[in-house]
Parts: C-alpha cells; structure tokens; sequence
C-alpha cells in the first residue's frame, strides 16, 4: 500500500481501498460452506472438512487483494487456525464467531447474521468472546476476570461510547465554511474492541506469541519518524510498544463549540485555522498568534518565544483540535496561550471524542502520529496477546486479563477516573502491575527451590560448638544477634545448603554473628571465606577476626590483589592446603587462583556492591558451601521481598547497648562555622572526627582538590589537633598507614574523598562531617553517620549542605536525616523519593527494573504476587501443569532479561 500523507498512517479499517471488491470476493468463498454447517441446528457442522484452510486460504487471498488488516480480520484468521483441530462441540460456538466475524466484513445472507446474533447473546452469558460485529454488546467480555469492585465493568461499561463526532456541534449551523468538516471528517465510529479467545493450541499460542515479537520495523504503513519515537526507547517490537504507557490522559469526550468558552475555563476545542501571525515580543522575541475558528466564533491561540517547528506548524484551512485555558485578549477577543494543539487528520479516532492517552517525549505535532500508531497496534495486536498469568491466580485477584489490561492502559475505558489512570492505580495497571511482581517472584521461587533440592553440607552447629565460639567474643551478643545467629545455626545443621540473607543496620554487630557462623564451620573442619567491597574493610574485618581468634591456633588469611607479590603468594598456598581456616578479602577471593581446601561458608558483607555473578564465582569455590549474604544497607521489606526474595532473611533489629543516637543537624554553607564549633569541642574532649566529602563522578580531580584543600583549612581551623588526609588516589598501604594513625588516636581529624570506607570502626570517633550532604543518596548518609555514636559518649552527625543548588528532594532527604535514626524509615524514604535502583546502587545499568510496579507504591501487590508464586511452585514446581505452561513459557520468553537485571543479590 502506498504511503498517504506525511505521517503514513493506516487508512482507517473499511475505508475502500485498490482491490477491495477482489478482498470482498475472497471472503465469500466462505458463505456456502457456512451456510451448510449451521443449517437446522448446525447439524452440518460435524460434516465440515477441511474448513480451516478454506477459511485460512480465503484470508490470505483476501489480505492478498489488499484488505486492510483490522481486529475483524485478525480475529477470523484466529479462528480460521485453529479451527480444523476443534472436538465437535466446539465447533459449533467457533462458527458462531466465524458467522459474527463474517458478517462484520461482508454482507452474508440472513441465516449467518442471525446465528451471529443468537450466539452472541448466549455467548455472552457464558462469558465467552463476543465475535467481532460492530455493534456487539458484549464486546471485551473478560473471561475468568470477574471486574473489581473498583472499576464496575459490566459488558456494556467496556464498549467505549461511539465517539461524538467532531462536527456534532456545527452541523446545525448553516456556515458550513467554518466547520472543520472541510479538513477533518467524523471519525467512524470506533469498533468495539475485543479480545481474541484464548489459544487452543500451543502451536497457536506460539504464533501469537511469534506476531507480538514482530519488529515495529517490519510493520507496513508505519512512518519512519513515528517508529523512531518508540524506537529511541528501546520500543523495537509490538509487544515492547504495547508496554509504552502513557505518562497522563485528557479527556476529550466533550468538545466544546468556541461560543461556549469562557474565560478561565479550561477547554477543548475543534476549529479551522483562519490565519497564521508572527509578531515581535518587546525583546524581539516571536509571538505566534493563529486565529482558529468554528461555526459559533472565533479565538486566538497565542505562543510565546515558539521554537522554529512551531512557526511553521499551523497553515490556514487545517482542522485542529485546541485545548488549554481560555483567556481574555484585547477587545475581549478569547484567547488560549501556550495551548496544546493537534491537527486532525480524516478518520482519527484515536485522538479526540474520547480519553486520550499523552506519552513521555513527542512534541504536541508529533503526538497525533504515535497515537495513532499506538491506537492502532492496541486494535489490530493487543487482541491477540496471550494471558500468561494462571487462571486460577487471575481468579483469585480479580486480574483484567492481560490483553484488556493492555488496552485500557492506553485507551481508558468511560467512566475511569483519569487522576487515577495517571497515578496507574486502574485495574488496567493492577493487572500490569501485579504481573510484573508475579513473574519476578516466581523466578525467585523457583530458584530457591533450585538452591534446596541440591545436596548441601551438615555442620556440627550444636550449643556446645556456638558457646565455645562466643566464648571468644569480649562482649555478649544482644538478644537480637543470638536470635539471628539461632536461625544461620539451623540452618547450617540442616544437609541442605543454607542461602540466608543478614539484615542489620549500621554498627548493629554483624560481623560478631558472621564470625560465629565461621566458627562452626571450622570446628567441622571446612573453611570459611569472608567477602567484603574495599581492602581497608578488608584488612579491618581481618584484623578483628585474627583479635578474637587470639590464641585458638584458627589462622587468618588476608587475601589481597594478586599484585601484592611475594607475601601475597604465601596466603594464598596456605588458603588452598587449608593451613588458614578463614579466609578475609575483596575481589581479589574470587581470583582464578584463589582455591579453598574446603571451603564450606561463603559470607558476604555489604553485599549490594556484588553482583550476583560474583557471589556465585565464590560458591563455585566449593562444594555447594553455605551462604550468608549481609547488608548494612537496610532494605525495605519490599524491596527485599522483590530482590532477595529467594533467600531466607534474618535481621537484626537492635543496636548493642551502649549506644546514643547521633545528633544530626544540617546547616548551610555559611553555617560551617558553627559545625566547626562542635567538633572543636569534641576534639577537646578527646574524641576524633571524620569530614568526608563527595565523590564526584564526573572528575576525580575536582573530589581530591576539594579534600585537599578542606584538609589544609581545616589544620587551621582544628589548629593542634592533627589532620590527615584519605584519598581514592592513594596506594593500599597508604591508606592503610593513615588508617591505622587515626584508628591509634595519633590522627584526630580523618578527611576522606569518598565514601568508599564503609565500614570502618573507630569507636573514639564521635563526629562526623559530611560535605557537600545534598550530594548523597540518604542510604549512603546513613551509613556515614554509623560511623560515630559507637562509643559511650554523645555523637554528632553535621551535615554541610549548599542550599543555593539544591532542589526540594535534597531538602527533604536532609531532613529525613534529622528526623530519624531507624535505618528502616529511612530507608523507605529513600525508596519513595529515588526508587529502587538508585538504593540498590544498580543505577549505572541506566535501565529501570520495573516497568510499571513501583515498590513504595505497589507494596499490597506484591504481597500477593509473592504468595501466589510461592504457592505455585509449592504445587507445580516444575511448572508442567497445561494451565501454567503459559507462565513459564512467559518466564523465559518476556521476562528473563529483566529478571537478569533484578538478580543483582
Ligand atoms: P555492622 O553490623 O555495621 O557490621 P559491626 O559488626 O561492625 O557492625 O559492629 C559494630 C561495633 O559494635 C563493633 O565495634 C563491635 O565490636 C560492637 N559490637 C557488636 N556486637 C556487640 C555486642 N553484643 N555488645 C557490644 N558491642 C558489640
Ligand atoms: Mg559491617
């Protein structure tokens, strides 16, 4: 087919096209044998043979001769495919719809429309898919969806109301010159969508699958431009352009006539441009001013300083739909300023008369085209999107089937709350929603069902090997670390492999309990290895280990980058032979040659920063040893239901006493004085300090001379009390020698460029300075000030922030800091203001995880999607059941590239 107009669209279904009458012919050969089938009761239906590839010839004959592709169409094909392969009793409802669909085509004799209608209204009680006629009541039936409450959507609330045409105000008034009909005609009534019936067959159910992966660059008719819009976001298939959704909607149901306007309303109108003015702002800026006009009068539109596109966008004569705030000009002539505006093109419906959907990105004269694209893979694509839910989940929730959730995600059916669509709290984006969660959490499911099955090893984890281990610690574990360590010791007697994740907040005693875990699995006689993200940390953790080992005999081995040379080599022999039984490092422990004797626990600290991969690199170093993964980084229970939700989870919900909350307070960049005040005291008083400013990405540079010049005016400021100066530039064994400066109390005040020290534990340090504060995530200041109030005496927590160049969010996330201690609370501040990739530092992949779940949001919905899925791998764990072949096919097929990226435990 040719390209009409500069946007290409499709002509509109039904509009006669070259070779239509040929289209027509094609179809017809299907008449007789119909005729024949339904005749008496369809008593010939059991005679029919070979009817499918009649119909799936006539089809192809039909799009051959140019037929426009429409749902009508489709769905004959749909049923023209499957129908051969149909028990008998079956048949008889397939020719229904066929007779349904044909007669939406082409004129059939009376017999077949009225087995059409009859169908339809017994059909439609027995909620099964109303064929494709016009005028169907019970189009977008959904079966095994009853509606939720919050959407009533009886048969008829689904249809969408035939549009108000566009003219329907002027076609009373007698000035047909005014009328817009002289460039935009009423758009046809849009068909009732329906969606396709389920697949019969897995063979259909692939075929449809194949037509939805089909490259948007495959498409005919498509404009180039149109298709770049969805390409640019990673919107290459049918499918992936079916899940581009809307950013907000307008409702365009009520068109208003221009003499109907007032100023201060906020209106819709549809008029004829009269004429085009560009005129010159006071400071030589443009001003456009179009005269638009209907039958009752005329307005202006008005655009400030309009970009060059704009000035060339309107031509006198063209048909355009107006909406924005009406104002009074000069001479109380109506105005709009800055108005949307959107030509109209013969025949689209997609654009007005109705809700209408506005995405992220185009430009109001772009708008109309990827509307119309989008409208038009809703009608001739999202009909035959298969539902891979369970039906029995689908039931159970109250779930829009998928192909219906598709279709109203775009195009909102009447009577929906538009605040709500926008927000996605619909039941179009319930569905959406919950099966996103559901198929992350089946992944989990799954693979924690993977992790349990495999033979693990039982460690000796009896009170007697626990007290012994304890026995070696200079305090007692608070009620919450031995509940904690309770549920690692079960876990580690049972044969199976233990796969647990320790949540704990800053300074709540983790490595205490770690260190236990490893005790057991030495007295066993295994090794144990302990990965953490920076060598000070490292080189701390190993430290504090070998302390508590003091005099046991158990050895300790730090294991460091490979470059470290001879000692290095060393360690390593005496990891492999099993010499050291515990095992301290970075990356470095996942080196090729880094082997264990036997390795039985894997423990993984501040785990965030490791991606999956590593921590599976360091499994593989044994047998299927056991795995404990910490994180100081307290993650709301969403979000640790949706990313670990294959480990089992203890936390740590206590601090050890002792403790006093840090007093954080933000001042300004001119306040820093004051904040010098109380460090000064501090450091009178004995304790130490840190000052800590950003990394800033962009330059390292920038980081090192801001901390080097923070460092030398701070010598003056805390004159006779030492400074030092850690840096990301500096070599291991420096950093460690000022280190162990500060840690000794010779160092009083640490500067430090980054923040990459996490972890360190000096408790004599009772202030913290932060630079730069408006710079941080809240999770990352957190941490920061978990490093002081470790002692006995009152900390402060001081944040500098250069309130001139922050925004509101900054602000609030300041403030959160002076609100709360609970890492927990804060943490789901943080989840609210920056989302879940930001908080689970996997922002750098630059993809979002969710498509259209939101973790603070969708809290509820993912209770019940992890339930389900549990459920079902509870009862099907292979997934073979027919009813939940779907789903896993759908896991592999649309969900494992993003699951990839949620696997970043
Ligand atoms: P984190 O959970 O942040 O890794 P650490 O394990 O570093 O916390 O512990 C923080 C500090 O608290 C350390 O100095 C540690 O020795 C101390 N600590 C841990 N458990 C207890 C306890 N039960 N009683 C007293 N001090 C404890
Ligand atoms: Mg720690």
């Amino acid at each position: 087919m040719e390209r009409r107009g500069r946007q290409g669209d499709a002509p509109a279904a039904g509009e006669p096209g070259p070779g239509l009458e040929a289209a027509q012919q094609a179809l017809a050969a299907l008449v007789p044998p119909l005729r024949f089938a339904v005749k008496d009761g369809f008593v010939g239906a059991a005679r029919l043979k070979g009817f499918g590839e009649l119909a799936r010839g006539a089809i192809a004959r039909a799009r051959a001769a140019g037929a426009p592709d429409t749902p009508a169409l489709q769905r004959l094909a749909v049923e023209a495919d499957g129908f051969d392969a149909l028990p008998l009793d079956g048949r008889r409802a397939a020719l229904t719809r066929i007779a349904g669909g044909l007669s939406a085509l082409i004129p059939v004799p009376d017999e077949l429309r009225e087995v059409a209608r009859l169908g339809r209204t017994e059909l439609g009680k027995s909620r099964r898919i109303a064929p494709a006629a016009p005028t169907s009541p019970t189009a977008r039936s959904t079966p095994a969806a009853p509606s939720t409450p919050a959407a009533p959507s009886t048969p008829a609330a689904r249809t969408p109301t035939p549009t108000p045409t566009p003219t329907a105000s002027s076609s009373s008034s007698s000035s047909a010159s005014a009328s817009p009909t002289t460039t935009a005609s009423p758009p046809p009534a849009p068909e009732p969508w329906t969606e396709a019936p389920p697949p019969r067959s897995p063979e259909e159910r692939a075929a449809r699958r194949k037509r939805l992966a089909t490259a948007l660059a495959e498409l005919p008719r498509v404009h180039p431009a149109t298709r770049a819009q969805l390409e640019e976001r990673g919107r290459t298939t049918v499918e992936q352009a079916l899940e581009f959704f809307p950013k907000a909607y307008q409702d365009r149901t009520h068109v208003r006539r221009v003499a109907e306007l007032r100023a201060g309303d906020e209106g819709i109108v549809l008029g004829t441009v009269k004429h085009v003015r560009v005129q010159r702002m006071r400071n030589g800026r443009p001003l456009l001013k179009v005269g638009v006009a209907d039958a009752s009068g005329a307005l202006e539109l008005v655009f400030f300083n309009p970009p060059p596109w704009r000035l060339r966008q309107f031509a006198a004569g063209e048909g355009l739909l107006c909406s924005g705030k009406v104002t009074e000009g000069f001479g109380r002539r109506l105005q709009m300023s800055q108005p949307e505006v959107e030509k109209l093109t013969a025949g689209d419906s997609a654009s007005f008369g109705r809700v209408v959907p506005i995405y992220a990105g185009p430009a109001d004269y772009q708008h109309p085209a990827l509307r119309r694209l989008v409208k038009r893979l809703v009608d001739e694509h999202a009909p035959l999107v298969v539902d891979d839910l369970p039906p029995e989940v689908r039931a159970r929730r109250e779930l829009l089937s998928r192909a219906a959730a598709l279709h109203d995600a775009h195009f909102p059916p009447p009577g929906t709350d538009l605040a709500l669509a926008a927000e996605r709290a619909t039941p179009a984006f319930r569905r959406l929603v919950f099966e996103e969660l559901f198929f992350l959490q089946l992944a989990l499911a799954l693979r924690r069902r993977g992790v349990r099955t495999e033979p693990g090893i039982a460690f000796d984890a009896s009170p007697a090997v626990i007290a012994r281990a304890l026995e070696l610690l200079p305090f007692l574990l608070t009620g919450a670390q031995a509940r904690a360590l309770d549920e690692i010791a079960r876990d580690m007697a049972r044969p199976e492999p233990m796969n647990r994740l320790l949540q704990g907040d800053v300074g709540s005693g983790k490595t205490a309990v770690a260190f236990a875990a490893m005790m057991v699995a030495v007295r066993s006689g295994h090794q144990a290895a302990l990965m953490v993200p920076t060598e000070l940390l490292a080189e701390q953790h190993a430290r504090t280990l070998a302390g508590w080992l003091a005099g046991t005999g158990v050895e300790v081995a730090l294991v460091a980058a490979a470059s470290r040379g001879k000692g290095q080599k060393e360690t390593r022999a005496r990891v492999a032979d099993g010499t050291a039984r515990i095992a301290v490092g970075t990356h470095a422990l996942l080196e090729q040659d880094v082997a264990f004797d036997r390795l039985g626990l894997v423990v993984v600290d501040e785990q965030h920063r490791f991606g999956v991969l590593q921590r599976a690199k360091l499994i593989s170093k044994g047998r299927r040893p056991d795995v404990l993964v910490m994180t100081a980084t307290p993650i709301p229970r969403t979000l640790a239901l949706a990313f670990y939700g294959d480990l089992d989870q203890s936390k740590i919900g206590e601090l050890p006493p002792g403790r006093t909350p840090v007093a954080t307070r933000v001042y300004g960049d001119s306040q820093r004085r004051a904040a010098y005040d109380v460090a000064r005291r501090e450091l009178e008083a004995g304790q130490q300090v840190y000052v800590v400013y950003p990394l800033v990405a962009e330059s390292e540079k920038t980081d090192l001379a801001d901390a080097t010049t923070g460092a030398e005016e701070l010598r003056r400021v805390f004159a006779g009390h030492e400074v030092g100066l850690l840096h990301g530039k500096m070599k291991g064994d420096e950093k460690q020698a000022v280190m162990d400066r500060f840690r000794s109390g010779a160092l009083r005040v640490l500067v430090a460029t980054t923040v990459i020290e996490v972890g360190v534990d000096v408790p004599n340090a009772s202030v913290m300075i932060v630079e730069h504060a408006e710079r941080f995530g809240l999770s990352q200041l957190h941490q920061l000030r978990g490093r002081v109030g470790r002692g006995a005496s009152r900390s402060h927590c001081l944040l500098i922030a250069h309130f001139k160049r922050v925004g509101d969010e900054a602000r609030e996330r300041l403030h959160a800091m002076e609100e709360t201690q609970d890492g927990f609370e804060i943490a789901r501040v943080d989840l609210r203001i920056r989302g879940p990739g930001e908080l689970l530092g996997t922002r750098q992949s630059g993809q979002k995880l969710f498509e259209v779940a939101d973790l603070y949001r969708d809290e509820a919905i993912l209770e019940e999607a992890r339930e389900d899925a549990f459920a079902l791998v509870e009862a099907d764990p292979e997934l073979r059941r027919a009813e939940h072949r779907p789903a896993a096919e759908a896991l592999g097929e649309r969900w494992s590239g993003r699951l990839s990226l949620a696997q970043i435990g």
